[in-house]
């Protein structure tokens, strides 16, 4: 028999990862091609597919590709355009979904931001197997979320529902890049602890193998590092971090009632440092009706794989 597979492609910034990917989360094969910017979008698409051709056609197995799913930021599901991505320079709306049908004619082309397709990855193939309702927050540079409710993601009227890390936790806060201030992921990002970091170093006195980084040159891994040596300020910049979280976590739940929230990129890596803190904060601040209910838990995927595995499990969730 063939087996049906559909193909996940991560479109980032430098470059562009193509999987594909068999309905139980196996990736059959995998390439790199680099994100052809401010150019022609043509120029890329014809650079894609005939990288994508070249993939599909190493496998040895019997294969029946159903689809693609393609993430990349800014992305409407609903159209299938990438709307305002300056920098991929391709313009200020690019009908991703509508070129790409010029190419293949598979049953689903899909097209969603990242953290929707880590969301349905994770129902899919990883810890939110059998879950209806969870959220999904993914803390990397910026904060992005994918909220699953009933079974379902949820797209909103326009399909830009779920921008959890655009919610205001501190209305006098830092200045985030959406033009507005105290964003939760000017806080709980990789980004956002660097900046509580420079923060702590300019307030306190704590010493601190981090104030010798010359200012601006933190990464969230040295603040790691710090922390693994117990250091104190790091320490603190966690517990500052997961606070925020913790109290965000703790408004988020009353919208949905999920039944855990997942923390996903580069900050959750941090394991305990990131998760004991917001799990304190998170149950300090929740309404009694959710109280230790809530499970806050790392994602179960391969970090590296989790944007081709998801945006491949979106074609199966279109098509069934
Ligand atoms: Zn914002």
């Amino acid at each position: 028999m063939r087996k049906e597979v559909a193909i996940g492609i991560d479109i980032g910034g430098t470059n562009t990862v193509i999987g594909v990917v068999d309905k139980n989360g196996e990736i059959l094969a995998e390439a790199t091609t680099p994100t052809l910017t401010n150019t022609d979008i043509k120029n890329y698409l014809d650079a894609l597919t005939s990288k994508i051709n070249e993939t599909v056609f190493e496998i040895k197995e019997d294969i029946e590709v159903k689809g693609i799913g393609i993430g990349a930021p800014s992305s409407n599901y609903y159209t299938g355009e990438i709307v305002g991505a300056s920098n991929l320079g391709w313009g200020e709306v690019v009908p991703f979904v509508k070129l790409l049908r010029e190419y293949y004619d598979y049953p689903a082309i899909v097209l969603t931001n990242d953290a929707n397709s880590a969301a349905v990855g994770e129902m899919m193939y990883g810890g939110a197997k059998g879950m209806n309702d969870f959220l999904m927050l993914t803390l990397g540079t910026g904060v992005g979320s994918g909220v699953v409710a009933n079974g379902k993601l949820v797209l909103g009227h326009d399909g830009f529902a779920g921008e959890l890390g655009h919610v205001i936790t501190d209305s006098d806060g830092r200045e985030c890049g959406c033009g507005r201030n105290g964003c939760l992921e000017t806080y709980a990002s990789a980004t956002g602890i660097c900046r509580t970091v420079s923060e702590l170093i300019a307030s306190t006195k704590i010493p601190s193998s981090l104030r010798d980084v010359p200012a601006g040159n933190f990464t969230s891994k040295m603040v790691f590092d710090a922390a693994e040596k117990s250091d104190e300020l790091a320490l603190m910049a966690f517990e500052l971090t997961g606070k925020m979280l913790g109290k965000a976590i703790s408004d988020f739940v009353a919208f949905s009632s999920p039944e855990a929230v997942f923390l996903f990129g580069g900050l959750a890596l941090a394991g305990d440092y990131i998760f004991k803190p917001t799990k304190k904060y998170m149950e300090e601040n929740m309404c009694f009706l959710y109280a230790n209910k809530v499970k806050l838990l790392p994602s179960e995927l391969d970090g590296a794989k989790i944007a081709v595995l998801g945006a491949s499990a979106v074609v199966w969730s279109e098509l069934n």
